[in-house]
């Protein structure tokens, strides 16, 4: 008798629908777009993913590789005419193929380096509580996020300043959102992050996220974006004049924040407050929006198409006419820094323009 997976209803209608589908969103994949093989498309890893549910073909690491090569970036459900889930479902067959000890060496090195990077993420959080405006009891609740509190500190510290300015004196969140853990395809453990994670916010009057992963992640659970909620305040916010240096000031819309929440105009509002005229744009913007390549545990399952998939955003930039290029997520910042562009934070741009004039 066939072996099938407990996907194959969990998931059934997103499955079939790709698997009978002529590959409309193909274009759409930054991952196949960088690695071009038609098991890397949406419609290859669907099929691949279905076929495996229904046990028509045998599941090895090949296979199961499949479901990681996927960064998350929701292009394809962009053009889907059926908005079709695509990162949700490869994210359960992940889980799936875990259960069945096929997921990558690199995924599973995530799971297994998880307390030590929440170890880290603790630690510098200690340092981050000696910023001005930081109380264990204030009403507002900040959630820098792993990926900042450890890769990109300053960002972090820029992030308190900003929420401090607008909200008062704030709380910072120590907890991951468990969102490595979800997208290696450990659900328990993800789970259990979470709810480590929403004990500590639970009655909070204000929930802010820096980053739109963890955003998007815990919406339920009342978290906003710092963006979203910096948008409301624009008065807060006066050009600063460094930024006039540049011939171009572009900003690149993450993933998780424009098609993950829907948030297009307000970065767009506060850069034109910091740069006093509207920003620069990327040929291809809001929903059309490039990925950066580093999201989905790409970076460390697929590090070389994540570098090609970064390097075609930066060159897009350049090919628009260069200049500063301005981001909003910890994940994008780390793969498009360091490439011979010069990549700035919008909350560093924030903290800059709401600092209190000299004058
Ligand atoms: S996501 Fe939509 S367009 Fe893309 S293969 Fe699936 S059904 Fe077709
Ligand atoms: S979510 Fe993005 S990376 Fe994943 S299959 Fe769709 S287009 Fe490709």
């Amino acid at each position: 008798m066939k072996r099938t997976l407990a996907l194959l209803d969990q998931s059934r209608a997103a499955l079939e629908t790709c698997g009978y589908c002529p590959k409309l969103c193909r274009a759409a994949c930054p991952v196949s777009e960088a690695e071009p093989r038609d098991s890397l498309t949406p419609w290859g890893k669907m099929s691949l993913a279905w076929f495996a549910a229904r046990g028509d073909v045998e599941v090895d690491r090949d296979v199961a590789a499949t479901a990681w090569a996927c960064t998350g970036c929701f292009s394809c459900r962009e053009h889907c005419d059926h908005r079709n889930e695509v990162a949700h479902t490869l994210g359960a067959a992940r889980a799936e193929f875990r259960a069945l000890g096929l997921a990558p060496a690199a995924s599973e090195a995530v799971i297994a380096g998880f307390e030590a990077k929440r170890r880290a993420t603790s630690d510098s959080l200690a340092e981050l509580a000696r910023e001005p405006g930081v109380s264990p009891t204030a009403d507002t609740a900040l959630l820098v996020g792993c990926g900042y509190a450890t890769d990109h500190p300053s960002e972090a510290r820029a992030a308190i300043a900003v929420t401090t300015r607008l909200f008062g004196t704030v709380r910072l969140v120590d907890g991951c959102c468990g969102l490595p853990l979800l997208l290696a395809g450990d659900r328990a453990g993800f789970g259990q992050s979470l709810a480590r994670l929403t004990e500590q916010i639970r009655g909070a009057p204000r929930f802010v996220a820096l980053d739109p992963g963890c955003a998007l992640v815990l919406a339920e659970h009342g978290a906003k974006t710092l963006v979203e909620l910096a948008a409301t305040r624009l008065d807060a916010f006066h050009p600063v004049p460094r930024l006039a240096a540049y011939a171009a000031v572009r900003w690149q819309d993450p993933c998780k924040l424009g098609r993950g929440l829907g948030i297009y105009d307000a970065p767009r509002q506060l850069l034109s407050r910091a740069l006093g005229r509207p920003p620069d744009e990327l040929a291809r913007v809001r929903g059309e929006a490039l990925c950066s390549g580093g999201g989905g545990l790409l970076p460390q399952t697929m590090p070389e198409v994540a570098g090609r998939i970064a390097q075609r955003r930066l060159d897009e930039h350049r090919d628009c006419g260069g200049g500063l290029l301005v981001t909003g997520c910890a994940s994008s910042l780390t793969s498009l820094r360091g490439r011979g562009v010069e990549v700035a934070d919008l909350v560093t741009l924030l903290d800059e323009a709401s600092r209190p004039s000299d004058g």
